[in-house]
């Protein structure tokens, strides 16, 4: 059996998996979690020693179904990260409902890193004047919660005042990948991070699974002909794990496959260990990847939901897959069948703006979404996808 990697947080004293389990990407079935699965994968994550949970109130159902399955017997083998998001609160009154909620979801009296969600640094004010600081001392003293940090996808300086402007910090929650090492913080942000002895954990390791689905044949074909045989996961994570200044890396996994492969990869992984020419091999897939993806979405969903129906993360996927394996034809089709049902595709985008500015990644949706309808929405596309739901209607 592999073993689990710990590493001890200075600042909070615990001992956390190296491999973090995020809570936003539950298996599902029929378009709703699969309770039975998702507990089983929890389970099996569990027994083989991952210890730090990652949720959100905004995720949907997430903090029910873990609370659920760790309230038997397993709540104390681990550590719960969960985050409080400014759209739910514009008071202090509403602020203690939610926590009060949190606690009564995740069937627990205490919450062991409570995170405020995706700050900006104008959140950042409003949650202060709200009185978060206040709030947090309180609870902190009651022991209900433990540790106090937040996650960010904004820029490096931002990120640098909201880190600066308070003292007391635990941990911070930051995106971080071979792709994104000068994107959002950045490395620059990890070494400053680092600089303050906060916990550093690390979210979108595989950017949503990009690092896998996404890479072209040449990627695939420098992975396979490396004297190392990795799977693309092992390079993205290996690439953090090399990095000392890290403490946990969460990843979003979804089936057991993937938890299998992660706790392995943890269960082997030295910092400081990649030699030059496997990072030469991580340049060469990054380069790769900059020059072949036409959309940086990360499928996170947090765009959703388009007032007007629009399945932005899908459209993007089908797009950055049409021009990634270069089979137009085959995407297209496949992009109208999975969309025009429901009338999700690009082309319904009434450019009302609600979208943007709940991008992490910043993403011109409006912009990319015309280059969707131009792409895959053309009319020899169209024409093909009625051709081809005739055929499977006479046979
Ligand atoms: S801009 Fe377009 S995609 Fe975005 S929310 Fe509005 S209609 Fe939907
Ligand atoms: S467009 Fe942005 S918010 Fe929407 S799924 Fe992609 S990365 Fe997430």
């Amino acid at each position: 059996m592999a073993h689990m990697k710990y590493k001890k947080i200075d600042k909070t004293g615990d001992e956390l998996s190296i491999l973090g389990y995020g809570c936003m990407r539950y298996p599902h079935k029929n378009g709703r979690i699969n309770f039975e699965e998702t507990e089983k994968q929890i389970r099996i994550a569990i027994d083989n020693g991952v210890n730090y949970f990652d949720t959100a109130y905004i995720y949907p159902q997430s903090e029910e179904v873990l609370g659920k399955i760790l309230s038997e017997g397993y709540r104390e083998k681990v550590k719960i990260a969960t985050k409080t998001h400014i759209s739910k609160i514009k008071s202090m009154e509403r602020l203690k409902k939610v926590f009060q909620r949190q606690l009564k979801r995740l069937q627990t009296d205490y919450i062991d890193y409570y995170l405020l969600h995706d700050i900006t640094l104008e959140d950042w004010g409003k949650f202060k004047e709200i009185g978060i600081l206040t709030f947090i001392e309180k609870e902190k003293k009651k022991n209900r919660i433990k540790n106090f940090g937040f996650s960010f996808h904004g820029n490096i300086n931002n990120f640098k005042k909201i880190l600066d402007d308070y003292d007391d910090w635990d941990m911070t929650l930051i995106q971080y990948n071979y792709i994104d090492e000068n994107y959002q913080v950045g490395e620059e942000g990890l070494e400053y991070a680092s600089s303050k002895n906060v916990g550093i954990m690390i979210m979108e390791p595989l950017r949503g699974g990009m690092l896998i689905n996404k890479l072209s044949k040449e990627s695939k074909k420098l992975i396979k002909n490396f004297p190392i045989k990795r799977s693309p996961a092992e390079w993205a994570l290996k690439w953090l794990w090399n990095d000392e200044r890290i403490d946990v890396v969460i990843s979003g996994m979804s089936s057991q496959e993937d938890i299998m492969e992660n706790i392995a990869i943890a269960s082997e992984v030295e910092p400081n260990s990649l030699n030059e020419d496997e990072f030469e091999l991580i340049n060469k897939l990054r380069n790769n990847f900059k020059n072949n993806v036409a959309v940086d979405c990360t499928g996170c969903g947090y765009c959703l939901p388009c007032p007007y129906g629009v399945d932005i993360p899908l459209s993007f996927s089908y797009y950055n897959d049409k021009i990634i394996f270069k089979r137009g034809v085959y995407y297209s089709v496949f992009y109208l069948l999975k969309t025009t049902e429901n009338k999700s595709y690009a082309s319904v985008c009434a450019k009302c703006g609600v979208c943007e500015s709940k991008c992490p990644q910043n993403i011109p949706i409006m912009k990319e979404l015309d280059n969707v309808n131009s792409n895959l929405e053309t009319w020899y596309y169209k024409l093909l996808y009625k051709i081809f739901k005739f055929v499977q209607r006479v046979r």
